[in-house]
């Protein structure tokens, strides 16, 4: 039989795993563990993360029919099917009058795929902090039967809430639900980073954006209200699809593809664009509409990087110094000669810097656990996103990588597990001090390491990586 190849949302990693299973119910996923017992098991879900999670050549385990959603009677959580995508649960809980208590920039994740990487959104913690129970399969270590296990407290719990898939397959999740509530928001450009992070405790849910090449700083200023939806909400709604979404995507996109574009994404971020957007148009809407945004419309990749607020200021100074160094490589080619091979390693960084702030959470190993254990400090993320097609990202790559390594040694700065991300695990073993607890944790539900890959052993357990 031909293997399926499997790939994910950023085309930048494709595989044939061995077996693509789809099961319809819990007992299926029991059942496929027994019959593979021995093997390497992954699981995946929407395929929207860009490291390697979901990479296996032994058995890959999809959870798209795995979508039950449960209400519990104080309403204060919901019982979740792990391939449940978020925006369904949204609708679910609004129904309700409930929504979750955070949400990342989009909404097509799935509750254990955005939860097992950490995903988050601005000003609060990241969605795996709310979860109160987790069940999940896998093998008994003394019969090597594959049993279901349920943990709702401890380290164990703390592990299980984000996890990687590391602990086996989550068969069901229980999350903290909160009413319904709505989000005003303006967009103001601001002369200094000061100012931004003066307006934190007024707008507790704002982030920010660094442009590239004119270096403008613009804050979409968000607080939660009690006001009712402004009557304008629905042409900012259509000003958000067809300017932001679509029309400003296919510009960034067009740039980001033509070969001789460098010194046209320059012009369009110093001329262009500071004269396009709408500044303070004061707007309240729904919290889910207005928190999240349809940049997936167009293939891209990303690689986020997570910095302790007191390192804030100079992690933007040098990105912004890297961005500088790659892309003035490229500043004295004329367009539309073709590339050189050399000159296909550099990059001209052509989208929009995100940064938003995360606070610290209960879990292991997610980007925003606690960087010093006795200290609480809130945690910014700076998302560099490139536009490029699948073939023409080896500057991206270069860039990130150096990227990556540079702020690891300066700023001691993580990645996120669901982006691009090359760090080690002699990185890793420094920059997460409750690292070796979780891999005591998994080694207990996994002692074989069958539900790890390559990538996994190489960065997070404490192993030698094999080859999957
Ligand atoms: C356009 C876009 C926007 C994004 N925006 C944000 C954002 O705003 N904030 C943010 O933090 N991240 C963001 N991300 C990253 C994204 O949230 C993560 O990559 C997330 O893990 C993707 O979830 P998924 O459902 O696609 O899971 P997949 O990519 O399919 O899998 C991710 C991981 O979860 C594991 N997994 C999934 N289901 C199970 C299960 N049942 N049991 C055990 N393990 C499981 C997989 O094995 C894998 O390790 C974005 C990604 C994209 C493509």
């Amino acid at each position: 039989m031909a293997r399926t190849l499997v790939h994910n949302f950023g085309k930048n990693v494709s595989f044939k795993p061995a077996i693509f299973a789809e099961p319809k119910n819990e007992q299926e996923v029991i059942k496929l563990l027994r019959q593979h017992r021995g093997q390497s098991v992954r699981v995946v879900a929407s395929r929207h993360a860009w490291s390697d999670a979901i990479k296996t050549d032994g058995l890959l385990i999809s959870t798209r029919h795995l979508t039950q959603i449960e209400l519990n009677p104080n309403r204060q959580s919901v019982r979740v099917g792990p391939g449940c995508k978020i925006k369904d649960l949204l609708r679910f809980l609004k129904k309700h009058g409930l929504t979750l208590p955070s949400v990342g920039l989009i909404d097509e994740q799935t509750i254990a795929g955005a939860t097992a990487t950490g995903t988050h959104g601005s000003g609060k913690r990241c969605l795996s902090h709310y979860i109160h129970r987790v069940r999940l399969a896998h093998y008994e270590t003394t019969t090597g039967e594959p049993i279901s296990s349920e943990l709702d407290s401890g380290p164990e719990l703390s592990a299980a809430k984000c996890s990687l898939g590391l602990l086996g397959v989550i068969l069901e999740i229980e999350i903290e639900v909160r009413p319904s509530y709505r989000v005003e928001e303006h967009t103001k450009r601001h002369a200094s980073l000061a100012n931004i992070l003066e307006l934190e405790k007024q707008y507790p849910l704002q982030q920010f954006f660094l442009m590239p090449w004119s270096w403008d700083l613009y804050c979409q200023h968000r607080r939660e209200t009690s006001a009712d939806t402004s009557r304008t909400a629905l042409l900012y709604r259509i000003y958000w699809l067809l300017g932001i979404d679509w029309l400003l995507h296919l510009v960034l996109v067009t740039l980001a593809r033509f070969r001789g574009s460098p010194r046209f994404v320059r012009t369009f971020y110093q001329q262009v664009l500071p004269r396009t957007i709408i500044k303070n148009w004061i707007v309240t809407d729904d919290s889910h509409t207005i928190l999240t945004m349809d940049h997936d419309r167009f293939r891209h990749i990303e690689i986020e990087l997570f910095v302790s607020r007191s390192n804030l200021e100079a992690a933007l100074n040098h990105v912004r110094e890297t961005i500088i160094t790659f892309g003035d490589r490229l500043q004295t080619k004329k367009a539309p000669q073709p590339f050189t091979e050399n000159e296909r390693q550099h990059y001209c960084h052509h989208y929009p810097i995100c940064v938003r702030r995360i606070r610290t959470d209960d879990t292991l190993i997610s980007m925003t656990s606690p960087a010093n254990l006795n200290r609480e400090e809130d945690w910014y993320s700076i998302s560099c996103i490139s536009y490029q097609s699948p073939h023409q990202r080896s500057g991206f790559f270069e860039f990130a990588n150096s990227l990556a390594l540079s702020m690891h040694q300066k700023f001691r700065a993580r990645c996120h597990w669901g982006k691009y991300n090359p760090l080690d695990q002699s990185a890793n073993k420094d920059l997460y001090p409750r690292l070796e607890e979780f891999q005591e944790i998994a080694k207990r539900y996994d002692p074989e390491a069958q539900f790890a890959n390559h990538w996994l052993k190489n960065t997070i357990l404490n192993d030698q990586p094999i080859d999957s």
